[in-house]
């Protein structure tokens, strides 16, 4: 799982380089399709439930699943861009949010409140806590900077196959839930509104986006309980990890 991470992570990280404005979502799906073949890996996402693609590319106000096609990157943009690996019958999971050119005040503390939900999450992934204290993590740091978590979608569990019991919403009662125990791994995924927290789906019946226009940003990682610790497989070795400490990949 730590090496399809690595590609998720790769991937993540040379589509950032790429998000430029006039640059359209079908170069990057493309781009990202290239890489992850390089990499022995196959796309996850692409024919799940029949997407068509190889990642998820969700332009502001759109929240998450959407069909990468002809839109171009206007400056000022933020675009989150989801993606997935199968390595070896294993799968990692990823995303991130980022800007076109010169995003806005409000774009920018979006973006940064949800990384910091995510990290704070990660931080709560060590066994003996419960998953409603991951869950909770997310709620309260998110709606403490004024924005909404979405409801209606949710991280999961994730090994053999993508999605995987249990799945992980990002609000909840701390001390709730399952009990975590050592090599468990999780896609942690807030996604977060600067308004409403509701949401609606688009006319091709894939995409999300928010229901009254506001911006959305989302962030995932795959993280590993491991050696008691929370281990992201899906953080490129350059990045580090927040008030996370020691909690660095290690692979
Ligand atoms: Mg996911």
């Amino acid at each position: 799982m730590a090496r399809a991470g690595e590609v998720v992570a790769g991937c993540l990280e040379m589509m950032k380089q790429h998000c430029r404005p006039g640059v359209t979502t079908a170069e990057l799906d493309e781009k990202a399709e290239r890489f992850i073949r390089k990499h022995n890996g196959t796309p996850t996402f692409k024919g799940y439930r029949g997407f068509p693609a190889s990642i998820c590319a969700s332009p502001n106000g759109m929240v998450v699943h959407g069909i990468p096609g002809p839109y171009a990157l206007k400056d000022g943009d933020i675009i989150s861009l989801d993606v997935g690996v199968t390595l070896d019958g294993w799968v990692g999971d990823g995303a991130v949010t980022v800007a076109a050119g010169e995003p806005g005040q409000l774009a920018l503390r979006l973006m940064e409140v949800t990384q910091a939900s995510l990290m704070r999450a990660i931080a709560k992934c060590v066994p003996g806590n419960h998953l409603g204290d991951v869950s909770h993590a997310v709620e309260e740091y998110v709606e403490a900077n004024g924005f909404a978590v979405v409801r209606t979608l949710v991280g999961h569990g994730i090994g053999r196959n993508m999605h995987e019991d249990p799945q992980i919403p990002n609000f909840g009662m701390a001390g709730e839930g399952p009990l975590l125990k050592e090599g468990m791994v999780f896609a942690i995924e807030p996604m977060v509104n600067a308004g409403t927290h509701r949401v609606v789906v688009g006319e091709d019946k894939w995409a999300i986006s928010t229901a009254d226009g506001s911006l959305s940003a989302h962030f995932e990682h795959t993280v590993a309980l491991i050696e008691n610790r929370p281990r992201i497989l899906t953080l490129a070795k350059e990045q580090e990890a927040p008030g996370l400490g020691t909690a660095l990949p290690l692979w």
